[in-house]
């Protein structure tokens, strides 16, 4: 077990959760979520040093959230911006509601929790930041405009952070998962669309990545063995990038 700190955002299920699970025998680890049931269950099964419950698009969201990890853990080395949420929509049906939730769940709740977590990182000459982005930011993605415009802007804050605390210990990267068995892609307007089969069928490998293939970069960029890799964004698609 390392004394290293390490909050994960949406750990309720799905990736999140597996991130914890890899995470929580090695780690001091700390998650957060919108169900409070499912984390507490989540906490005492893996052995995690707190949760915490919040829709972090509310306001002030972030702010308790950050107060309440430091209460238990004193100081963040690692932060794993996870929690994120996709919409399928053309852009004449997209809602404002819609542009509102997850331009701040997915960019800026990531960028105010590197804000409040960067001076302890800098004193400590060491720190972690990992974004899970998607594969939609980089290629783009038909009919998710909204959702592959905010993973696309994980990047450019990923580059961006990266050189700008380079020189403190501190590395910023970003995962870009293809298509995830989570059930993130149980979408109403997504399956109207396309059955399971035809979405196989548009990934090379003819597969769903795994959560647990995402946790295992994330181990990995924590790790001393990654201190060189920075500012980057990290395809695990399954070879969707490649036409
Ligand atoms: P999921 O829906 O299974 O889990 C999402 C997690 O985020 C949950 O724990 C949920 O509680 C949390 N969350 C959602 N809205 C929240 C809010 N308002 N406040 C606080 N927490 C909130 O999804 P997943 O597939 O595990 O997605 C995790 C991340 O991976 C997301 O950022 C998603 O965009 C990204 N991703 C997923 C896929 C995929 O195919 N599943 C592909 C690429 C990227």
């Amino acid at each position: 077990m390392t004394d290293k700190r390490v909050l994960i955002t949406g750990a309720t299920q799905g990736i999140g959760y597996s991130v914890a699970k890899v995470l929580s025998p090695n780690y001091n680890v700390f998650i957060c979520g919108r169900n409070e049931i499912k984390l507490r269950e989540n906490a005492l099964k893996l052995g995690c040093k707190g949760f915490f419950a919040i829709d972090l698009t509310q306001k002030g969201a972030v702010e308790l959230l950050y107060k309440n990890v430091i209460d238990v853990m004193g100081h963040i080395d690692v932060l794993i911006n996870n929690a994120g949420q996709y919409v399928y929509s053309r852009i004449e049906g997209t809602k404002d509601d819609d542009l509102t939730r997850l331009l701040t769940l997915n960019t800026v709740v990531p960028f105010k929790l590197s804000r409040l977590v960067v001076p302890d990182m800098k004193l400590n000459k060491y720190g972690r930041i990992i974004n899970i982005g998607s594969i939609s930011g980089v290629v783009g993605e038909g009919n998710a405009s909204l959702y592959s415009m905010t993973k696309s802007a994980l990047m450019g804050l990923t580059k961006s952070l990266a050189l700008e605390l380079a020189e403190f210990g501190i590395t910023v990267n970003t995962i870009n998962p293809g298509w995830v068995d989570t059930n993130l892609i149980d979408n109403d307007n997504l399956k109207s669309e396309f059955s399971e089969q035809e979405i196989l069928d548009m990934i090379p490998q003819r597969r769903f990545v795994h959560p647990e293939e995402v946790a295992r970069m994330c181990e990995y960029l924590i790790s001393d063995s990654a201190k060189g890799i920075t500012g980057q964004g990290l395809n695990i698609c399954a070879g969707l990038t490649l036409g």
